[in-house]
């Protein structure tokens, strides 16, 4: 018997959720999903996503605030 169980993936390094804690995304009406170590690319360094987030060449970096 097979459950059509799908895991979820980091949209960045491939992850699954069994191996890190994913946090859901939605942007451009998509859902995806990215991992707690990744999430600080998409805040401060989100063209490291072009290719692999559709339209992150489009998202501003938030600056640090040190
Ligand atoms: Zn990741």
């Amino acid at each position: 018997m097979t459950e059509a169980q799908t895991l979820s993936y980091c949209l960045n390094c491939n992850r699954s959720e069994e191996e890190m804690p994913l946090v859901s995304l939605r942007y451009a009406n998509r859902q995806t999903w990215i991992c707690s170590q990744c999430l600080p690319v998409l805040i401060h360094h989100p063209q490291r996503l072009v290719g692999k987030l559709d339209g992150a060449d489009k998202i501003p970096p938030v600056p640090h605030n040190h």
